[in-house]
């Protein structure tokens, strides 16, 4: 038996959304651009699927368009804002926890000539709202902030920067990555003051390659993909109506079990927290996270990579940190100020709702035997 629990990386693909982009693979494959009653089939299913999804990220069918992942989703807001705003302003503000995406995105606009401030966290993984308003200037164009952290799990205070963006930079606009927030938190970009917001469907149990970007309606942003000016021209390209349909059905299934998701995975991280401190209590928790789907420990003297080979060998699979990362340093520990020991040894474990009890048995019972073998070396 599989015990998954790098559900921050990705997830397991739904039987719901398998099934969907099944019908839309072999029934109905039609182009959703044709005229015919195949493409009609195929772009009623399209605007369905862009109307379910919208409910979910709290937003109208007519903000909501199609991308490949959040990657694309990050992309298209930090190059599209830098674009259309550049004759305002040179001046980004985002946090030294984002992904790699927006950390990227950033970087090469620095090396365009833009000028990136990089929000430091608190030692627990926090964001303090103050230290970025302060960083708000005349010449702010953009903020971008990750909802919630991939590695530590801490939520970042949007609310409040995107009101007080609002007030101090009017010209500036506000994105969210919320792709560790989708069905997690609530999404409320309204309410945020936010004007673009990312999300990814292989992180809600829909499969890679597909995603939703949010475009809030009084904004326009030049289109970063051009072509055959599907999604009103916003993003070419034919629209991968298997993945589009999956993540719908992704998207009904977490809607009607989010309370009932959230109670499950906050009873899992408890267990877990009891059975560390029973089994193993000299370990050391990494951040204060706000929501219970991702947990960050080091087991110090116990290198993550060796761990993660042990955990493999009991079919326990967990990370060391961001899966982008692919085994080097966290910058987000890093960031939070952790020594070298303890970002070595660090381990993330991360929940679905599909998770149970077992799952956390067998991973106590690899952490053991790890801990046994390494520490005797
Ligand atoms: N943003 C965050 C916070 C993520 O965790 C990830 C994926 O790990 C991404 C963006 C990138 O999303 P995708 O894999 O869909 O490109």
């Amino acid at each position: 038996m599989i015990h998954y629990l790098d559900n921050s990386a990705t997830t397991m693909v739904l039987p719901e959304a398998q099934e969907a982009a099944v019908c839309a693979m072999h029934e109905m494959f039609g182009n959703p651009s044709s005229l015919h009653r195949m493409g009609i089939d195929a772009a009623r299913c399209l605007k369905e699927s862009r109307e379910t999804i919208a409910q979910a990220m709290g937003c109208t069918a007519a903000e909501l368009y199609f991308v490949s992942g959040g990657t694309e989703g990050i992309n298209t807001a930090i190059f599209g804002a830098a674009r259309k705003n550049h004759h305002l302003g040179k001046h980004i503000i985002t946090t030294a926890i984002e992904h790699a995406a927006t950390l990227q995105a950033c970087h090469r606009l620095e090396s365009e000539g833009y000028a990136v401030t990089y929000i430091e966290p608190d030692a627990e993984g926090h964001i303090a709202p103050e230290d970025v308003i302060a960083a708000m200037r005349a010449d702010t164009i953009l903020v971008t902030l990750m909802l919630v952290n991939n590695e530590v799990g801490t939520v970042l205070p949007v609310a409040e920067v995107g009101k007080a963006l609002k007030q101090k930079c009017p010209q500036a606009l506000f994105h969210v990555d919320a792709v560790q927030g989708f069905f997690r938190v609530p999404l409320t970009p309204k309410k945020w003051n936010c004007d673009l917001m990312s999300v990814s469907g292989h992180k809600i149990g829909a499969p890679k390659g597909v995603g939703a970007f949010y475009l809030k309606r009084e904004v326009r942003l030049a289109p970063y993909i051009v072509g055959g000016g599907q999604e009103s021209g916003f993003r070419s390209g034919t629209e991968p109506m298997p993945q589009i349909a999956a993540l719908a059905a992704a998207c009904k299934v977490r809607a009607a079990q989010m309370e009932a998701d959230l109670a499950h995975v906050a009873s899992l991280k408890n267990y877990l927290t009891e059975q560390m401190k029973k089994r193993l209590p000299w370990a050391e928790w990494n951040g204060t996270p706000d929501i219970p789907h991702v947990t960050s420990f080091s087991l110090p003297g116990c290198k993550s990579e060796v761990m993660l080979r042990v955990l493999e060998s009991k079919d326990v699979f967990v990370s060391a940190g961001s899966a982008c990362s692919k085994g080097k340093e966290s910058h987000v520990l890093r960031a939070m100020g952790l020594d070298k020991i303890r970002i070595d040894s660090a381990l993330r474990v991360s929940f679905a709702p599909q998770n149970t009890c077992a799952d956390i048995d067998a991973l106590m019972d690899g952490l053991e035997a790890g801990a046994k073998m390494l520490k005797r070396k």
